[in-house]
């Protein structure tokens, strides 16, 4: 009997957008947690210093501007984007390969990002964003970090306004205004991917055998 797990599939790259403040991060951690092996963070580069509590290697590759920009040169990025004058960019590494074997990829990236991700790589795109409850939640969130002062604030705030612009480049809108539902939801929609019949390159050995 065959299970649906096993079937050969190709891997997806699931697209996690929010403006900053949204619930993307604990929504992209609860995620990679539960789903282990079957969904790894695609680690990007940047330029931004580390905060605290950030691991290089985990949460970015922490490099100089020399390097980044070195980096672009040698076309070692599948996207790049400069975002708040720091740059980030998702590192080709190994993706192509391994999305051919069924990996599937967590991207937490901008949408400059996604859209270049999305001409490139188009079939295998899913594209997900977050959108707060309200603005003034979404101001809470962000004060509630207190790790920044008032004019970091309105400047995350002015740039959050401007990245909830662009909700209509993504495939699914999620509302944040619960994170247990949020991730829920966000979860269906990964499953639901997962099935697309162009994804499950192992139907049709399946169907034929099923029909033989
Ligand atoms: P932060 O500095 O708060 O970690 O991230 C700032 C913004 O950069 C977030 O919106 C995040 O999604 C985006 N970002 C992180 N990595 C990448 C990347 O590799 N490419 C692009 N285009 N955006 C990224």
């Amino acid at each position: 009997m065959a299970d649906p797990d096993t079937l050969q599939r190709r891997g997806l790259m699931f697209i996690l957008s929010s403006p900053s403040g949204a619930g993307k991060t604990t929504i992209a951690r609860r995620l990679l947690a539960e789903q282990g092996a079957a969904l790894r963070l695609s680690v990007s580069v940047t330029t931004r210093p580390m905060r605290p509590g950030e691991i290089d290697g985990r949460d970015y590759f922490f490099v100089d501007r020399a390097e980044f920009d070195r980096m672009v040169e040698a076309d070692e990025f599948m996207e790049w984007a400069e975002v708040f004058g720091n740059c980030y960019g998702t590192p080709k590494a190994h993706i192509r390969d391994e999305l051919k074997r069924g990996e599937d990829f967590l991207f937490d990236i901008d949408w400059q990002g996604t859209q270049q991700l999305y001409q490139r790589a188009q079939g295998d795109v899913v594209r997900v964003f977050l959108l707060p409850p309200s603005i003034e939640a979404l101001e809470a969130r962000l004060r509630g970090r207190g790790t920044d002062s008032d004019a970091v604030i309105e400047a995350r705030m002015a740039r959050a306004r401007a990245e909830i612009s662009h909700w209509d480049a993504y495939d699914y809108v999620v509302i944040n205004d619960d994170v247990e539902a949020c991730f829920g939801r966000v979860k269906m929609i990964l499953e639901a991917e997962r099935m697309r019949r162009l994804r499950q390159t192992g139907l049709i050995d399946f169907v034929r055998e099923l029909t033989r």
